[in-house]
């Protein structure tokens, strides 16, 4: 999407908003968790889903790590990775599986070089992910403070175990 990818290259503006919605979800954990958290990703799963699949091309790994990468998703790597380009990245920055496309990871390094305040967050090492939390709103996970958990405390996509 076009405006997707302007939003991503002016990423400035990206980390402005998403510090924001940390602010706020922040300032309102408190009453969420007395909502709970399962009615709390019934709501807001399904607006961030629109919102991130427009913006950044959204697979719903349910644990973002967009501010650490640039304002630029690694899922969208064929290769999932997330932490850092695989070896085969083309002279020209292009990815190795998608000759037609620019790596993922040099648009996310490239982006986080205009990233004063997440900028840094690129050297980070990304734990592995949580295959559970596919399809569940990545702010849930994040407030509700956990990324590994035992099965069952979160809500999943339907059909998945929970
Ligand atoms: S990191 Fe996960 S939640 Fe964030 S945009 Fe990518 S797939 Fe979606």
């Amino acid at each position: 999407m076009r405006i997707g990818r302007w939003l991503q290259d002016h990423p400035r503006l990206l980390e402005r908003a998403y510090r924001l919605h940390h602010w706020g979800f922040l300032k309102a954990r408190g009453l969420l968790a007395r909502i709970g958290y399962e009615r709390v990703d019934r709501w807001i799963r399904g607006p961030e889903e629109l919102g991130k699949r427009l913006v950044f091309d959204c697979r719903m790994c349910g644990q973002c790590v967009l501010h650490s990468t640039g304002m630029t998703c690694p899922m969208t790597c064929p290769k999932n990775l997330r932490n850092g380009p695989c070896g085969g990245v083309r002279s020209n920055g292009h990815c190795e599986v998608l000759p037609e496309m620019k790596c993922v990871w040099v648009e996310a390094f490239e982006r986080s070089q205009r990233m004063p305040l997440y900028g840094k967050e690129m050297l980070q090492i990304q734990p592995p992910l949580n295959h559970q939390l596919e399809g569940s709103s990545s702010w849930v996970t994040l407030l509700a403070g956990r990324t590994d958990p035992p099965r069952g405390w979160l809500p999943t996509r339907e059909g998945k175990d929970a």
